[in-house]
């Protein structure tokens, strides 16, 4: 099997996660009764999934000038990531989102991107040459769009595989879609990129269709549980997922798309991929956390088996 060169290019955060009975009122002050800190962002979740997956891997981001930047690079060592193109920023903090879960499960989450602001397109020059070599470019949309969209053309100019995951949802323009080869928005960022509200097969075809007129050749509209919308040139339909009892869907979506991509520059079909990053994904929602709840590659070929 070969080992495909993957380069991530995203977002690091710490999330500070607190469980209260309801939410504090302006002015109030309430318990909590439950606190964690994880380290998360899409970026490095999604990095960690094509890590643990078996992917050879190459995560450009950035992290503050503190002691948890320095302990999350230590930790994606840990998970198969060549690191040396995450920088510390000076005087700048590590992002940071600040969670609130009340009694419901509800959450209210406030980030501050800190050091992936820095992540600009004149910082990522000294990276253009790691781009350029690659086989596959996978990002999302927490970083500087001005930045994703630089290393999106670059890698389309250099034959790189470019795979967006655009989540947080936003709208992109033409120009920025054409240099996509393959798009995984949930149906909310569906919906949002498209106009089209995916509530049925006819709607998942009619919206991937618009992003297939911009120049995207494979759209995969993941559904939770129901699976993946999977279209190629026009060509639509549902793979579904692996039945398990979840228990906290974070980060499935970003274990999917490492799964997902790393299968792909294996040389595996479109479908078998999808499979895998299904089999890689339902192991992440049987179990808690982000990061915590990222599959190695020796669990989801057992799962597989
Ligand atoms: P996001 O987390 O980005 O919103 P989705 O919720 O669409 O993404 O889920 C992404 C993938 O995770 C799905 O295509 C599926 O493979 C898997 N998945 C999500 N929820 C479940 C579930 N309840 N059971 C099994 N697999 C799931």
């Amino acid at each position: 099997m070969t080992t495909p060169r993957l380069v991530v290019l995203g977002s690091i955060n710490v999330d500070h996660i607190m469980n209260i009975s309801q939410f504090p009122k302006p002015g109030e002050t309430i318990i909590g009764h439950h606190y964690q800190i994880a380290f998360g962002g899409k970026g490095a979740n999604q990095a960690v999934a094509c890590g643990r997956s078996g992917a050879d891997i190459t995560f450009i981001a950035c992290v503050g000038d503190d002691a948890i930047g320095r302990q999350i690079i230590s930790q994606l060592k840990t998970d198969n990531i060549h690191t040396d193109t995450i920088r510390v920023i000076p005087k700048t903090p590590t992002g940071v989102a600040m969670i609130l879960v009340n009694e419901d499960g509800e959450n209210v989450i406030s980030i501050v991107s800190g050091a992936n602001g820095a992540l600009t397109p004149s910082y990522l020059e000294q990276y253009h040459h790691v781009i350029k070599k690659a086989d596959a470019l996978l990002m999302q949309l927490e970083s500087p769009l001005e930045t994703v969209f630089q290393a999106a053309k670059l890698a389309k100019e250099n034959q790189t595989l470019v795979v967006l995951n655009p989540a947080p949802a936003q709208l992109l323009s033409d120009e920025f879609l054409s240099f996509i080869d393959i798009i995984t928005p949930n149906e909310t960022e569906a919906e949002i990129l498209t106009g089209i509200c995916v509530q049925d097969e006819a709607n998942a075809q009619k919206a991937a269709d618009i992003l297939h007129s911009k120049g995207i050749k494979r759209v995969l509209i993941t559904l939770g549980q129901r699976g993946v919308w999977f279209s190629e040139q026009g060509d639509g339909k549902i793979i579904s997922g692996f039945k398990v009892e979840a228990i906290d869907t974070i980060a499935a979506g970003d274990t999917f798309n490492g799964a997902f991509v790393t299968a792909i520059l294996e040389g595996q079909s479109s479908l078998d991929a999808v499979r895998f990053a299904h089999a890689a994904a339902a192991i992440a929602v049987t179990r808690h956390g982000a990061q915590s709840s990222i599959p190695w590659r020796d669990e989801i070929n057992s799962f597989l088996e």
